[in-house]
């Protein structure tokens, strides 16, 4: 460079790309989560923090989900990982786990996040036992079907976070806030609109609807599963609706991924009604957030009511 301006120009630049490069915009944390709703609730609490995937899709049987080596890539790389943990993804997380060879995701790293850490749990056995093909052995795993357990989820991804990025520990805690705020905010108004459903009985299609009865006080009577795990079988069948006929029970509960025939053919039977309720977030296209599932819930049952 020969002319005046540019032996100016040229410590303009070098200053500019320095600066660049002496202060380089901060990665972002990766998180990894075995289903959306954790996903939903580590967006909602990490913020512009945080880039988010989850492994499993909201209309996918969360228990049962084939572990594809995209999934190892992503969990290779993981600075958190989150998952439901008990038994409920026992069939592909430690796979997946073991393969992504990623020592700050396992069990006792700085960035594995045990969602269930402090959650009440209901129906945990007095003994562990997979007999009969249970896969509910540590007790119920669909915890995060109750809205203040995602408080409880919130606070344990929370406490990740920080672990790993203290110096954001007040932006992740106002962002902590505005979750449990915004829960409990909703939390008036999709405990008002169950009203109607206090202490009714319902039947289910699968076990997984225990924190979602107690939040809202309604009585599952039972389940078109013998067992967890095992598919309705034809004594079953006959055995809810004989309890449906008796009881005066007119709503079968079910989830997207399970086949439509067993609960249509009770309900035509006891003259009831199948509610296809969501189990995860992205269960319907409009089911986008945690609060949206429960929105979406709540007006499903509601429709069921009608
Ligand atoms: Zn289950």
């Amino acid at each position: 460079m020969k002319s005046a301006s540019g032996k100016i120009v040229f410590p303009l630049l070098a200053a500019i790309i320095l600066l660049a490069f002496a202060a380089p915009a901060k990665d972002k944390l990766r998180v990894v989560t075995s289903l959306p709703d954790l996903m939903s609730i580590a967006e909602l609490v990490g913020g512009e923090k945080v880039d988010v995937f989850a492994i499993a899709t909201g209309f996918q049987n969360p228990h049962f989900v084939d572990p594809k080596p995209s999934y190892i890539l992503k969990l290779s790389k993981a600075d958190l990982f989150a998952t439901v943990g008990l038994d409920l993804e026992a069939g592909w997380v430690p796979p997946l786990l073991n393969s992504a060879r990623n020592a700050k995701i396992l069990k006792g790293g700085a960035g594995y996040v045990d969602a269930s850490t402090n959650v009440p749990l209901l129906q945990v056995p007095s003994s562990v036992n997979r007999g009969e093909g249970d896969i509910h052995i540590y007790g119920n795993p669909h915890y995060w079907l109750d809205p203040a357990n995602g408080k409880i989820i919130a606070r344990n991804i929370y406490d990740a976070l920080v672990r790993l990025s203290p110096e954001d520990q007040t932006y992740f805690a106002a962002k902590l806030k505005k979750f449990d705020d915004q829960i409990d905010a909703k939390l008036k108004d999709w405990t008002a609109k169950m009203q109607p459903f206090k202490a009714k009985k319902i039947m289910a299609y699968h076990n997984e609807w225990p924190y979602f009865e107690q939040r809202f006080g309604l009585q599952i009577v039972d389940f078109l599963e013998p067992k967890p795990g095992i598919p309705p079988t034809p004594s079953q069948l006959a055995k809810v609706i004989t309890e449906m006929k008796r009881d005066g029970i007119k709503i079968i509960i079910t989830s997207p991924y399970f086949t439509a025939e067993s609960a249509a053919l009770v309900a035509r039977n006891a003259g009831g009604k199948v509610v296809t309720l969501a189990t995860s977030v992205g269960a319907d296209p409009s089911i986008k957030t945690y609060f949206d599932l429960f929105d979406y819930n709540v007006a499903k049952m509601m429709e069921g009511l009608k």
